[in-house]
C-alpha cells in the first residue's frame, strides 16, 4: 500500500500486528516470541544493522579478528526464560554456546590473583587458599541464597506491578513469614561493601567480587549492590561465562530469522519518528522518511523514557506528570571500550598466570576500596586515577575470534563521569572543556593500557592495533546509551525494580493503550537477559481471562 503526500513524495504504508521500535535483544526476543505465536511483526531499527548493543565486527581492528564492539558475554541470556523457550529453535538455527569452568578472576597489583570456578569445591578451595574459613563462608552464603533463589530471580524476572508480582510477594510471605520476609527484603537492600565485609575475611575475596557490582550499573556502596553481588556470585558458579560461537551476531541473525521466516520484517535504516495515537490507542509508527507502519495490536518501544515521552509521543498523548517524570530520568556513569588485537597470547605475570590467561573476564583492580574510590571519583565528574579494568579475553572461549596464535582483548571501563568530565583525579590529563575529544579519549586509554601492561607483561609489544570508543562514540552507536551510559539509565534503587523506568509509569504498560515500553530502561533493567521483551510478549499472548479460569478448573492441566 502506498499513499502520496502533499509534496508529491510517495510514503510507504505497511501494516503488522505488532511494531517494535529498536532491534536490541528485548525487541528481537519479543518479536520472535510473537512471531511464533502467529503474530505478524515488524522490527524497526535506525542503524544499518540489527542487534542494538550486540554488534559483532570483523573490520574493527585487523582482518581475521572478530570483535564484540559492545556487549560480549551471554550468561544473562543463557540463564533467561527467553532462552529456555527458544533454545531448540536457536539450536536449529546454529546458535551454539561455548562455556568455561573458570569464568572470572581478579588480578591484584601485588601479582596475586583470585578466581571463581563453576564448581562449589573449586570455589571453597580457592577462597580458603587466601584465608582459611572463607571457603566455608562461600558455601554458607551460596546455600542461603539458593534456598530462596526462586524469590531472588523472581524479583528480577517478574512483572512486579501485576498479579504475578503479587503472587511472588504472597509466596515469599507464606514461606518466610512476616519477620523472615522483612529480613529477606532488608537483605536485598544491603550494600556490596557491607555484605562482603560481613561474609569474607580476605581482601582477595572482596576484590574478586566487588568489581562485579559495576556490571549491574551500581557501585559497591549503593543500596541493593550487596544483593546484586550475591545474584552474580551464584550465577557465575552455576552458569559460567557463555558466549555464542562466532559472536553475538549469530544470535541476532537467528532471532531475526524467526521473525522473517514467519513473514515479518526486520527493517534497518528505519528511524521511528512518531508513535501514532488515535483515541488514546497506539495505531502505528511514522518513520523519519515519512513511511508509516501501522500496528493492529501493539506498538512496543525499546527506547529510553526520555525518547519515548519527550520525542516519539506527541505531548498531547502523554499525561503531564509522566512527561515531567521522564524529563527527570537520570542516566548513570559513562563507559569506555578499548579493543586490542594482539600478535601473540598474553603473558600474565605472577604465579597464577596460566589461570588468568584462561579466564574470559579478569578484573584488574586494587580491590574493594579501589572500586569504591574509582566509582566515587567518576560520580564527582573525575577520570579515576586507578580504574577497575575489565579485561575480557573472548579467545579463551572461542578460538574462532582471532587467527591461530593471536589474541583479542576487550576492555570495559565502567567508572567514567556521566556528562562532561570535570577533571582528572590523578592530576595528569588535561580534560579541556570536559567533552570527549579524540585527545582526551586516547590519553585516558593510554593510562589504562599502561596499567594493564603491568599485569600482562607482553601487552605493549604484542599489540597490533588498538581501537578506543569514548562514551560519546558509544552513544553514537546506539542512541539509547545516553552520554555513554551503557545501562540505559541509572540503576539506583529509586529508579530500579518497582520504580523502573519511572515511579509515575512503572512496568511495561503505558498511559497509551496498546503501547508497551521495553528495553534496558525498563524492569528488569539492562543486560542480555531479554526480560522486558519476554514479559511483554507473554502478556500480549496470554490466553483471555475465561480461558485462563477454565484452565484452572480441576482436571484441566
Ligand atoms: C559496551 C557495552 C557492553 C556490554 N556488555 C554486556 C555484556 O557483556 N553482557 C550483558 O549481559 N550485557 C552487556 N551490556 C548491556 C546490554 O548489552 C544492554 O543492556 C542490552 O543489550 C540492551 O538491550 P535493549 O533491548 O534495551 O536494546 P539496545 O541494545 O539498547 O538496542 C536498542 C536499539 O534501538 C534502536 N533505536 C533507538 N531509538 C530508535 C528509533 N527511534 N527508531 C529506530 N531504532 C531506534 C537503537 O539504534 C538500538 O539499536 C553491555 C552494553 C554495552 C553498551
Amino acid at each position: 500500500m502506498s499513499s502520496g503526500d502533499e509534496a508529491g513524495i510517495v510514503a510507504r504504508m505497511s501494516s503488522y500486528d505488532a511494531v517494535f521500535v529498536g532491534s536490541g535483544i528485548n525487541s528481537l526476543v519479543g518479536a520472535a516470541l510473537l512471531s511464533r505465536a502467529g503474530w505478524s511483526v515488524c522490527v524497526l531499527e535506525r542503524n544499518d544493522q540489527a542487534g542494538g548493543c550486540i554488534r559483532t565486527s570483523t573490520d574493527l581492528t585487523l582482518p581475521g579478528f572478530t570483535h564484540e564492539v559492545l556487549a560480549s558475554w551471554h550468561p544473562l541470556f543463557t540463564g533467561s526464560a527467553a532462552y529456555a523457550e527458544l533454545k531448540d529453535e536457536l539450536d536449529r538455527r546454529g546458535v551454539a554456546y561455548l562455556n568455561t569452568d573458570l569464568p572470572t578472576g581478579s588480578a591484584f597489583p601485588d601479582g596475586s590473583a583470585a578466581f571463581i570456578t563453576t564448581s562449589l569445591e573449586g570455589n571453597v578451595a580457592e577462597l580458603d587458599r587466601h584465608v582459611a574459613g572463607d571457603g566455608a563462608a562461600w558455601e554458607r552464603q551460596l546455600n542461603a541464597f539458593m534456598a530462596n533463589a526462586d524469590l531472588s530471580f523472581g524479583l528480577l524476572g517478574t512483572e512486579l506491578w501485576s498479579g504475578a508480582g503479587l503472587s511472588l510477594g504472597r509466596k515469599a510471605y507464606k514461606r518466610l513469614g512476616r519477620r523472615g520476609l522483612l529480613e529477606f527484603a532488608g537483605g536485598t537492600l544491603s550494600t556490596c561493601r557491607d555484605w562482603l565485609s560481613g561474609t569474607f575475611a580476605s581482601e582477595q575475596a572482596h576484590g574478586l567480587l566487588a568489581p562485579w557490582v559495576l556490571h549491574t550499573g551500581l557501585g559497591p556502596d549503593q543500596a541493593t549492590s550487596g544483593f546484586m553481588t550475591q545474584v552474580i556470585a551464584a550465577a557465575l558458579q552455576l552458569g559460567g561465562m557463555p558466549v555464542p560461537a562466532g559472536g553475538g551476531v549469530r544470535l541476532v541473525d537467528a532471532l531475526a530469522g524467526i521473525v522473517t521466516d514467519a513473514g515479518g520484517e526486520v527493517r534497518t535504516g528505519a528511524e521511528a519518528d512518531r508513535i501514532l495515537v488515535a483515541d488514546g490507542r497506539a495505531t502505528g509508527v511514522r518513520l523519519a522518511d515519512g513511511d508509516v507502519v501501522a500496528a493492529r495490536r501493539a506498538v512496543v518501544a525499546s527506547v529510553t523514557p526520555t525518547q519515548l515521552y519527550g520525542r516519539l509521543l506527541a505531548s498531547s498523548d502523554v499525561p503531564p506528570k509522566v512527561s515531567e517524570a521522564a524529563s527527570r530520568f537520570r542516566y548513570g556513569r559513562a563507559e569506555m571500550q578499548i579493543h586490542l588485537a594482539l600478535d601473540e597470547l598474553p603473558r600474565w605475570q605472577g604465579a597464577d598466570a596460566e589461570r588468568l590467561a584462561r579466564c574470559p573476564i579478569v578484573h584488574v583492580t586494587p580491590g574493594l576500596d579501589g572500586v569504591s574510590r574509582a566509582v566515587n571519583e567518576a560520580e564527582r565528574g573525575l577520570l579515576p586515577a586507578e580504574a577497575t579494568i575489565v579485561c575480557g579475553q573472548p579467545v579463551a572461549l572461542d578460538p574462532s575470534r582471532a587467527p591461530e596464535g593471536k589474541w583479542i582483548i576487550w576492555i570495559q571501563l565502567q567508572e567514567l563521569p556521566a556528562g562532561r568530565v570535570k577533571g582528572d583525579a590523578a592530576g595528569e590529563i588535561d580534560t579541556g572543556d570536559g567533552r570527549w575529544t579524540e585527545e582526551l579519549r586516547e590519553a585516558y586509554a593510554d593510562r589504562v593500557v599502561a596499567r594493564l601492561g603491568e599485569s600482562i607483561t607482553n601487552l605493549e609489544k604484542a599489540t597490533l592495533k588498538r581501537v578506543v570508543l569514548s562514551p560519546a562514540d558509544i552513544e553514537a552507536l546506539n542512541v539509547n546509551l545516553v552520554d555513554g551510559d551503557i545501562y540505559g539509565g541509572s540503576c539506583a534503587l529509586d529508579q530500579n525494580l518497582l520504580w523502573r523506568p519511572l515511579a509515575e509509569a512503572p512496568g511495561h504498560g503505558t498511559a497509551v493503550d496498546r503501547l508497551w515500553h521495553i528495553g534496558a530502561s525498563t524492569h528488569p533493567g539492562p543486560g542480555l537477559g531479554a526480560g522486558s521483551g519476554y514479559l511483554v510478549a507473554k502478556e500480549l499472548t496470554k490466553p483471555a481471562l475465561p480461558q485462563r479460569l477454565l484452565a484452572k478448573l480441576p482436571g484441566r492441566s
